[in-house]
């Protein structure tokens, strides 16, 4: 409902935490929508970066490919400039980042937090879900295979989807790796901060998105 009130907004600074293919960037564009929030995925930068072909582009298509992290430097100097922004003073969401404790502690020399939200699902879950996923080349929407029935269009915009490069097994068991290494730990360390909420992320992306409307409004 358009403009959020002032007690609400003040609070709405938040991150997202989950494994590759959780479904951050699904709810993420519906948190964003609601409060009228930048939505921050650090993927979609690099991701428009290497379309374009700018140097930040090229350098994370080497680590990208590989399932790797980007390095924290390059990745946290883009986040800083983008919460400098005049529209991140109200509020905002963080979807993939952090993504280690480095890039964490350098977060909170950048800004406070109102909320860390995780995502869970099941490990042995996301391997088909990252494998099956198509993207819309149009509005990002994802689906799955099992559920597009061989259609290759998107139902929201009508434009063709596609298998992001990094959605093949090799580099998905390697960013599910990655994962368990180094973004899992910061669970803790934002529990240790008392920021830390889970939501349920094994079940339709609706209900994920009422369980976590829900958390944001207790805030
Ligand atoms: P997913 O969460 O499905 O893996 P993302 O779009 O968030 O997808 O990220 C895709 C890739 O972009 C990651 O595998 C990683 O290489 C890079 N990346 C995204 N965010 C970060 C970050 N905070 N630090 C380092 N690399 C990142
Ligand atoms: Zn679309």
């Amino acid at each position: 409902m358009g403009t959020p009130t002032p007690e609400i907004g003040e609070k709405m600074k938040i991150v997202l935490l989950g494994a590759p293919g959780a479904g951050k960037g699904t709810q993420a564009v519906k948190i964003a929508e609601k409060y009228n929030i930048p939505h921050i995925s650090t993927g979609d930068i690099f991701r428009k970066n290497i379309k374009e072909q700018t140097p930040i582009g090229v350098i994370a298509k080497s680590y990208i490919d590989k399932g790797n992290l980007v390095p924290d430097d390059v990745t946290i100097e883009i986040v800083k400039n983008r919460l400098a922004e005049d529209d991140c003073k109200k509020g905002f969401i963080l979807d993939g980042f952090p993504r280690n404790v480095y890039q964490a502690e350098a977060l909170l020399n950048i800004t406070e937090l109102n909320v860390v939200l995780d995502i869970h699902v099941p490990t042995e879950n996301l391997m088909a879900r990252l494998t099956g996923r198509r993207v819309c080349s149009g509005c990002g929407e994802s689906y799955h295979v099992t559920t597009l029935e061989g259609r290759n269009t998107c139902a929201r915009c009508g434009e063709n989807l596609y298998q992001r490069d990094d959605d093949n097994e090799q580099t998905v068991a390697e960013r599910l790796a990655v994962y368990h290494k180094q973004t899992e730990p910061l669970i803790e360390f934002y529990k240790a901060k008392a920021l830390l909420k889970t939501v349920n992320g094994d079940q339709d992306a609706d209900a994920v998105t009422a369980e976590v409307l829900n958390v944001l409004e207790r805030l």
